[in-house]
């Protein structure tokens, strides 16, 4: 039997002419919502990308953990997500490294 819990318009197809639909949650990981995000992903077995903050990775780790853990990617949504078109090129690049610094120490 196949459950189809909602529907997503989609303008591309694969080699195989299948439509897709990627998920990503921006601005985690929290305490309060994505574990809730992350169980429903688990009951319909259903992979996203977490694009994560690295200050809330480094107070999260075992939420990170848990992401790659269930199989989903974990991308760097930079250190303290300012507005990027407001920062100097330095600003920019340190908050790119040292966000990736902190997801790669959750990680398993
Ligand atoms: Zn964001």
């Amino acid at each position: 039997m196949r459950h189809c819990l909602s529907e997503a318009r989609s303008e591309c197809a694969d080699t195989t002419g299948c439509r897709s639909v990627y998920l990503t949650f921006d601005d985690g990981p929290s305490p309060l919502c994505t574990p809730d995000v992350l169980d429903v992903l688990a009951e319909h077995r259903v992979p996203a990308t977490f694009c994560v903050i690295g200050a809330y990775a480094a107070s999260q780790p075992k939420l990170i953990q848990r992401m790659i853990a269930e199989g989903h990617e974990v991308a760097n949504h930079t250190m303290t997500h300012p507005d990027l078109s407001r920062c100097e090129p330095t600003e920019v690049k340190q908050e790119i490294l040292t966000a990736s610094r902190v997801i790669r120490m959750a990680s398993p």
